[in-house]
């Protein structure tokens, strides 16, 4: 079978560059130790190579579709769902008292890049299942918790996120769903929501979907949206299941991601959906944050998993492909030798190496951040708050850049295929189809860079930037012990310093109310963050690999370990000194995108 990820590459760095075993202490994850978390790494791999993996291509060249009212899937879901329940990977984080395995959050995501790499078509399907399950065990009532959860959990049951409306996209404020309050302790909801990924198929026997809605007379804007759990099919007092007047009205059809359906949902075209609100009125964006912040994450990760297969998809056919012949010294080419593997030649390996350290990288700031994720919940007061800004601060990031790069990544790898690469007996087009919704849906790459400059490099008057600093500076220590790695300590040191100037340079526009201004390269900044956090993590893999080898770690063979620092440097030879004209462009005195007076001719 192809490969599709590296097993080697995702336990080193959850056990030798994050110290998953950190997290042991603490009494939630008391009851695991590593060989516990990678034996059932290794168990996700099994499935993945078996349930997941044979049918990538197939859910891409046989679409879900629209027909009488429902979702055609493809039938592989079915065991897709009912396996992820069976397994625990929908509930894998939840408390134990709900039927949850209370495994770390960084475990979580490995499980989930594991099965996205294999294919990136399923993983959704028990991913939001898990999210709208968690949202209603965080804030339903324990009426609601007893009513869906189990059935979530074990992969019966789907559930969404019902947000997007064809009006409100990434506006969420102008939604219009409306929620009419009744006597009977339920609400009737009315209106429409699209692009509702895996709103409707067959292979569950209902869809719990958490609905934001605006309850008749709330206030306008953000501050009157409500979250409802709305079923497809309601339960009544006996418990059967009847009709809950939610109708699907259609499935788009899209460029890639073709197995996980997107459909388009109608309720209470005939004034009987009923919806139950979750937690308190007006509170619900505030709810579906949780929800949201988590799916961020994990769309971060899908592009990761998306670029680990593309990786090694093209690594396979440049270890397989002849052509041309290596140059001699004196630049001729010998035309009696043989044609070399295409592997040898400096441009095909410099596409490689670009592909190895942005997914790599990539992968190490999704687990950096779910490893956040898990000390904010587990740790005590200051420091409680000192991880959970750290989360705040670098989920657009792990959002955006392995989106945004990982499609370049992506497209290295077709290029390394040359005119196979682009025709659809090979895999590579289905990659670069897939990964391109990643910068899209959960807000778009525009909207991270927003959040990221205009919210969390401000947050608390800039302790969550501040926070920040001194964990790449206690990395930029650590690096000054080896002498192969101060030269890039001292760069990433120089960055970190660029970086502050850039943000010296913006601050005072926002303090003068000039927001537009402010704002107006936030996608730009975005870009230069986001490499500047993964030469962070890159410098973080090589101190491990450094170490390791020094202290005779045969975990792993020096071989491995050389690979991790060889990539490192490549990204700050070939990534990290392009940002610095990234830096320029911002603080450049010509403002050129903003609409100012009159509109201009295009
Ligand atoms: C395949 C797929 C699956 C999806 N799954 C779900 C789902 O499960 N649940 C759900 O609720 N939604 C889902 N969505 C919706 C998705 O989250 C939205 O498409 C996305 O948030 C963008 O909204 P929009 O499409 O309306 O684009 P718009 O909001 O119209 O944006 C268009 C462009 O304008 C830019 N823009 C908009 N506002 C601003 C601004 N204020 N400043 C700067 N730039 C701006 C955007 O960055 C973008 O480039 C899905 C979408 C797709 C395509």
């Amino acid at each position: 079978m192809a490969a599709y990820m590296n097993m080697d590459t995702l336990r080193f760095l959850l056990t030798q560059v994050h110290n998953i075993s950190d997290l042991f202490q603490y009494s939630r994850f008391k009851d695991y130790d590593e060989e516990t978390i990678l034996t059932f790494l290794d168990a996700i791999k099994d499935f993945s190579d078996k349930e997941l993996f044979p049918y990538f291509r197939e859910m891409d060249e046989k679409p879900a579709y629209f027909k009488n009212n429902s979702i055609i899937a493809h039938p592989q879901l079915k065991k897709v769902m009912r396996q992820s329940g069976e397994m625990g990977v929908i509930g894998a984080t939840f408390d134990a008292e709900y039927g949850g395995l209370q495994m770390p959050e960084i475990a979580s995501q490995a499980v989930y890049f594991i099965m996205s790499s294999a294919n990136n078509h399923c993983v959704g399907y028990p991913a939001l299942t898990g999210g709208a399950a968690d949202l209603i065990l965080t804030f339903g009532s324990e009426k609601l918790k007893e009513l869906y959860a189990t059935k979530m959990l074990s992969g019966e049951w789907g559930g969404t996120m019902c947000l997007t409306e064809p009006q409100a996209g990434s506006s969420l404020s102008d939604l219009t769903t409306a929620a009419t309050s009744t006597d009977e302790g339920f609400y009737q909801i009315k209106g429409q929501k699209i692009f509702i990924s895996g709103g409707d198929h067959e292979y569950c026997d209902n869809f719990v979907h958490l609905l934001l809605a605006r309850i008749d007379g709330a206030p306008a804007g953000t501050k009157g949206i409500s979250l409802f759990v709305v079923p497809k099919k309601r339960i009544t007092d006996t418990g059967e299941l009847e009709d809950n007047d939610v109708l699907t009205a259609g499935d788009f059809q899209k460029l890639g991601q073709r197995g996980y359906c997107t459909t388009h949902l109608v309720f209470g075209e005939s004034g009987n959906c009923h919806g139950w609100l979750v937690g308190e009125a007006n509170q619900g964006l505030k709810y579906m944050f949780q929800m949201m912040n988590g799916a961020r994450i994990s769309v971060g990760r899908d592009a990761v998993s998306v670029s680990s297969a593309a990786y090694h998809a093209s690594l396979q056919y440049a270890n397989e492909r002849p052509q041309g012949r290596r140059l001699s010294n004196d630049g001729s080419k010998n035309p009696n030798a043989n044609p070399v593997l295409i592997k040898e030649h400096p441009d095909v390996r410099r596409m490689l190496l670009l592909q190895k350290a942005i997914y790599e990288g990539s992968l190490s700031l999704t687990l950096q951040t779910a490893l956040y994720h898990d000390l904010s919940r587990v740790a005590l007061a200051e420091e409680k708050e000192k991880y959970h800004l750290l989360l705040e601060l670098l989920t657009p990031i792990a959002k955006t850049y392995p989106s945004e790069k990982g499609r370049e990544a992506v497209d290295n790898g077709v290029q390394i295929l040359g005119g196979y690469g682009y025709c659809s007996d090979f895999v590579l087009q289905q990659h670069l189809r897939d990964i391109r919704i990643m910068a899209i849906y959960e807000g778009t790459t525009g909207i991270q860079s927003l959040d990221l400059l205009g919210r969390k490099v401000m947050l608390k008057n800039g302790k969550a930037l501040e926070l920040l600093v001194a964990e790449i500076m206690q990395t930029i220590g650590k690096a000054q012990a080896h002498d192969e790695l101060k030269p890039y300590s001292k760069q990433l040191g120089t960055t970190l310093q660029e970086a502050k100037g850039i943000i010296d340079f913006l601050v005072p526009f926002a303090m003068k109310g000039q927001y537009e201004r402010f704002l107006s390269d936030a996608t730009i900044f975005m870009e230069y963050m986001g490499t500047l956090i993964i030469a962070w993590q890159w410098l973080k893999i090589a101190i491990a690999a450094k170490e390791a080898s020094l202290n005779n770690k045969d975990t792993y063979t020096s071989k491995f370990y050389e690979s991790k620092i060889h990539t490192m440097r490549f990204f700050y030879k070939y990534e990290l000194p392009r940002i610095t004209g990234l830096a320029a462009t911002i603080k450049h005195p010509e403002v050129l995108t903003l609409l100012d007076g009159e509109e201009k001719e295009w």
